[in-house]
């Protein structure tokens, strides 16, 4: 029988498909440091982003595990290469979760624009008229600019949702010269697309009244010091995808020095311990990069994820 351990858990609609199929899922965590003893009963291991699966775990394999799955995105706390070089597979589910990642940046967006994230902190200490003179200088979306820098899954969904809120949307991507973005992606009987091209990186980051970041991890900061002072003073910036695309001091000068109208953050350089000052910002959203966390995501992940494992081991048979 096919045991695969769900190390980080498995949303139970993957669970069940893949019991029905007669594989057996175990969900209780192991402990990261006791996992080389048991790497060998399994033929797949899931994981979230916790579990590492690192070379000298995988130099503990006998070749029975055949498969790692990450359920998610990012592969960081993944030796792909070495797994594979020893034969084992890994996959991801890097398209399940855009439309939730999507909607959580506009969440963040509709806080920044309107002070919501700080006038839920404040309203609970009184002063209810002057916290309304306060945030009377909100920014309405519709009819704004929407910069989105990556146009890979999450930023065509985001586009959707953008143009769906009635804002103009311009693209940055060096390697996308156009996109089709699904207008009404889940209506059963209205298909229509916007076909969008890209801009020059400068050009969106300048003309934008709101910039949302969909690239993967680089090196060093996609947005500084000097990119953040390109953006219009009463710009919003907001990073949906990894700590460090974003550099978080000069941001926090920016913001500190009067530029841009806020900034919203669901991930952080030393997650997960970020530092405090973006956290207790006044003028930053944040959310413990929480992007794909709904249950029709997770469900969707879990899917997908069985789709894998039967298709893998499908062909095998
Ligand atoms: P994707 O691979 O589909 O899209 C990334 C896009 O970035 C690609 O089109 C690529 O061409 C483009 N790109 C690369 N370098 C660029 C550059 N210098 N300038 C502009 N564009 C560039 O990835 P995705 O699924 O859309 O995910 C985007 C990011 O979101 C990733 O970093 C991912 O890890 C992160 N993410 C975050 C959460 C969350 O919970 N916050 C959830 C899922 C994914």
């Amino acid at each position: 029988m096919i045991r695969i351990l769900a190390n980080d858990g498995i949303h139970p609609d993957g669970k069940l498909l893949l019991e029905e199929a007669g594989y057996e899922v175990i969900t209780d965590k192991v402990p990261q440091e006791e996992l080389a003893d048991v790497i060998n009963d399994f033929d797949v291991i899931i994981v979230r982003s916790a579990t590492k699966i690192r070379k000298p775990l995988i130099d503990r394999s006998n070749g029975r595990l055949k498969v790692v799955c990450r359920a998610g995105v990012g592969l960081d706390n993944i030796d792909v290469a070495y797994a594979k070089e020893k034969g084992i597979s890994v996959f991801n589910t890097p398209a399940a979760s855009s439309q939730s990642v999507a909607e959580l940046v506009m969440g963040h967006i509709l806080n920044i624009s309107r002070f919501l994230h700080i006038a839920n902190r404040e309203m609970i200490n009184g002063n209810f008229k002057g916290l309304k003179k306060q945030f009377s200088k909100g920014k309405q979306l519709a009819g704004s600019t929407m910069g989105i820098i990556g146009f890979g899954r999450i930023g065509v969904a985001l586009a959707g949702v953008a143009l769906g809120m009635g804002m103009k949307v311009i693209v940055s991507d060096p390697y996308v010269e156009s996109r089709e973005v699904p207008l009404f992606p889940n209506h059963y009987s209205i298909k229509s697309n916007a076909l969008i091209y890209t801009d020059k990186f400068e050009d969106v980051i300048r003309q934008a009244d709101t910039i949302s970041l969909h690239v993967p991890a680089f090196d060093k900061p996609l947005i500084g010091a000097k990119e953040l002072a390109m953006m219009k003073d009463d710009a919003i910036l907001v990073n949906a995808a990894r700590g460090g695309v974003v550099d978080e001091e000069a941001l926090l000068e920016a913001l500190d020095s009067g530029h841009l109208m806020g900034a919203a953050l669901d991930v952080f350089t030393g997650e997960p311990t970020p530092n405090k000052r973006l956290l207790n910002h006044p003028k930053i959203s944040v959310s413990p990069h929480i992007g794909a966390s709904t249950s029709a995501a997770q469900s969707m992940i879990g899917r997908e994820l069985a789709d894998i494992i039967l298709g893998f081991f499908g062909e095998l048979t």
